[in-house]
């Protein structure tokens, strides 16, 4: 087998290259080639300077995961890196496209570091659930500081190359078009000069100096690290590289590494970069599907969800021509977008620029007849059958041929809704989650006719308006509510128990997702669907309505809020709970956090899998992506179908059992027979 390192004298510059396809990944005939690369420039009197560069799209690009798992061989990264580090002549990494992960560890390993301005560095391993193995938490404080170093380590999103220059990762911004000459020069500039080390580096001094700053940093990105391990052990990481000595730091590093590469949380959120991957593809439909152009978009209704979904076209720049019933509703809904927009302006994520040229997309109108040229219709009116199947009607009568049609519906039948058009292949689901221009998820309804190039063009426009999609049939609520409705379901039952509602949305909180179901009520609105009449109470909602218990929106729902919406449970709900109980007759009990938990996730579970044995889902980590992306699962548990095969399928059953809960036989088969949803 050829080598994908090769090597290329330019007098006494030594250009080492690797040939990777597709991303250069440090696998382990790179790392091999590397190391003999360096050995032979070592060994060789004729070479002052080493240049390491990557042909094809990109600079090392990260560790090769397919390798994750498996017996190690050698040589390792570090050993790789420890090499060309060690040499006294200077080797300069010359980079374009992304040096990530391994590949950045690369670069801290070179004693010079240039790089084409389209370029970015970064260490993204805390989002597998890791840290860098190969000493980057250890070069990279000591070249650039524990401050700079942080938000590389803890966020693992890279940074552009003029950033990394800023910092001091980079010596050198060079032409885009000459980064080899370039290189080489630099190369032979540096040639006879004592070389720098990035091990032997003292940048980290400043975390010596005020070592509050980790405590500060920890604080400032508390909620986006809440619950992951391995964020935590990148400051860890990134602090030891100021106490302790650089071979003891590297040591810390690798017990921190380990420790994590070994736990569930690394393994979940692996098992989440595949699925993510996995769930953009559907089975049956061929890979070189046609896609049909998408140009323009019509969206009907602008209300909650037809805003928002409205932004994500106009954002991607796509125009939109919006529809609703009457003047007020239309104007009323465009102002809530272009205010969306300048909130996000007002935080500096947009200019003001950006917020024109986006409504400068959208075209509002009161006649279907403005529609006829879209190549896409999405509905997002009233959740009702007969309002649904008028709009597909007339949709269809205006609409022309070969255009998509496709309703936001949250729990409806879009074989019935396909039924008001003669285009039934047309026509799918695109459910989008609130809010509409911000939640990831895009779960695709596909009908009995939906036609292959209908969703091979709604799964491709997913990624183009920033959305991870994933595949569901048809079936009351899809995937995603139709598991939220069993969780729901025991939620309501374990407040009519005697459970304190409060303690079924801490549970659900300690577990991981961002609120609980009251919470979520509280958020909603607990009048949504409400039939204004006080006087009729058959429901604990009902009942707090009649108290004039809206939620959020009114300041007091299931919590009592105060200005800045912090939530206090209220004495109030409670004796409404109780009261209501006890005219139904329902004894109370004390029930454990446990038992509140299973009842609550282990039904979502059962779900699942009847989705599964449905072929609702194509494959269970569909329903991990669903979940994680669209209600707030934990990535770190990797939703729930991975969450239950780390606990083990038999606990799940056995829990069910244990509170009376219905099990399916689908779960209880793979239970029985030791097999896992995820394999
Ligand atoms: P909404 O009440 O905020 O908006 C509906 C809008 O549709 C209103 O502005 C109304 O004037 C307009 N409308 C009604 N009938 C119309 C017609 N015949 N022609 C044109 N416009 C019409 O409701 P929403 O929350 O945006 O929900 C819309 C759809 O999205 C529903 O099917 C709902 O189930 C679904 N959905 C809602 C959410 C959510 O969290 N709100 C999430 C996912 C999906």
């Amino acid at each position: 087998m050829t080598s994908p390192i090769r090597t290329q004298r330019h007098d006494d510059v030594l250009v080492v290259i690797s040939d990777n396809p597709p991303v250069n990944a440090l696998g382990q005939a790179v790392r091999a080639g590397l190391k003999d690369a360096i050995e032979e420039a070592i060994g060789d009197d004729a070479v002052k300077a080493v240049v390491i560069r990557c042909d094809g799209r990109t600079f090392f690009a990260g560790a090769d995961i397919t390798e994750f798992g498996k017996p190690p061989v050698g040589p390792s990264l570090p050993e790789t890196l420890d090499a060309m580090e060690a040499s006294d002549k200077p080797v300069i990494a010359a980079i374009h496209g992304t040096a990530l992960g391994g590949g950045c560890e690369v670069a801290l390993a070179c004693h010079y570091r240039v790089a084409v301005p389209s370029a970015k560095l970064g260490l993204p391993e805390v989002k597998l659930g890791l840290i860098p193995g190969a000493a980057g938490t250890q070069r990279l404080p000591r070249l650039v500081g524990a401050e700079a170093a942080l938000p590389l380590v803890v966020g693992g999103n890279p940074i552009p190359a003029k950033k990394a220059k800023a910092i001091g990762l980079l010596d050198e911004l060079v032409g885009e078009d000459s980064l080899e000459a370039d290189a080489i020069a630099f190369a032979r500039s540096k040639i006879g000069q004592p070389v720098p080390r990035a091990s032997e580096g003292n940048a980290n001094e400043d975390g010596v100096r005020d070592p509050d700053l980790f405590d500060r940093f920890r604080a400032s990105q508390a909620r986006r690290i809440r619950g992951f391990d391995a964020p935590n052990a990148a400051i860890e990481a990134v602090k030891a590289a100021g106490e302790l000595p650089y071979a003891e730091g590297v040591q810390k590093e690798r017990e921190l590494f380990m420790k994590l590469m070994s736990g569930t949380q690394s393994a979940a959120m692996r098992h989440y970069f595949f699925a993510e991957r996995a769930a953009n593809k559907i089975d049956d439909v061929p890979k070189d599907t046609p896609l049909i152009p998408i140009k323009k978009v019509g969206v009907i209704g602008a209300g909650t969800m037809g805003g928002g979904i409205a932004m994500n076209f106009l954002s991607a720049g796509i125009p939109v021509t919006i529809l609703e019933m009457a003047q007020d509703a239309l104007d009323r809904g465009a102002g809530v977008m272009r205010k969306n927009y300048e909130n996000t302006a007002k935080k500096g994520r947009m200019t003001a620029e950006q917020v024109e040229q986006a409504m400068g997309l959208l075209t509002p109108t009161l006649s279907y007849g403005d529609l006829a040229d879209c190549d896409l219709v999405i509905e997002a009116v009233y959740e009702n059958m007969d309002v649904k199947k008028e709009v597909f009607a007339k949709l269809d009568g205006v609409v022309k041929q070969g255009a998509i049609l496709a309703s936001n519906t949250s729990y409806l039948d879009v074989d019935e809704i396909a039924t008001a058009t003669k285009r039934p292949g047309y026509v799918v689901g695109m459910h989008f989650f609130s809010p509409a221009n911000i939640m990831k998820l895009l779960e695709v309804v596909r009908g009995k006719e939906t036609r292959h190039d209908v969703l091979a063009t709604v799964m491709k426009l997913s990624k183009t308006i920033g959305k991870v999609a994933a595949v569901s049939g048809v079936c009351p609520g899809f995937i995603g509510n139709r598991m939220l409705s069993k969780r729901q379901e025991q939620a309501n039952e374990l407040i009519m128990e005697g459970a304190n509602y409060w303690e079924v949305d801490d549970v659900l909180l300690e577990f991981g997702f961002p609120m609980g179901p009251f919470q979520m009520g509280d958020l909603a609105g607990i009048d949504i669907g409400w039939h204004r009449d006080p006087t009729k109470v058959t429901t604990i909602r009902e009942a707090l309505c009649a108290k004039e218990r809206f939620g959020q929106k009114n300041g007091k729902g299931f919590y009592d809020y105060d200005e800045a919406r912090n939530r206090t449970p209220s004495d109030e709900v409670k004796a409404i709970i109780a009261d209501f109980a006890a005219k139904e007759g329902r004894e109370q009990r004390e029930i454990s956090k446990d038992e509140i938990r299973e009842r609550l996730l282990y039904p979502m579970v059962n779900e699942g899998a009847k989705i599964l044995e449905e072929g609702m889902a194509q494959r269970a980590s569909d329903i991990d992506v669903v979940w994680i992306n669209g209600y707030g699962w934990p990535l770190y548990t990797g939703g729930p179908m991975f969450w239950a095969d780390t606990i083990g399928l038999d606990t799940v059953v056995a829990g069910l059992e244990r509170h009376g809960l219905p099990v399916s036989e689908f779960l209880r088969e793979k239970a029985e027979t030791g097999k896992r949803f995820n394999q």
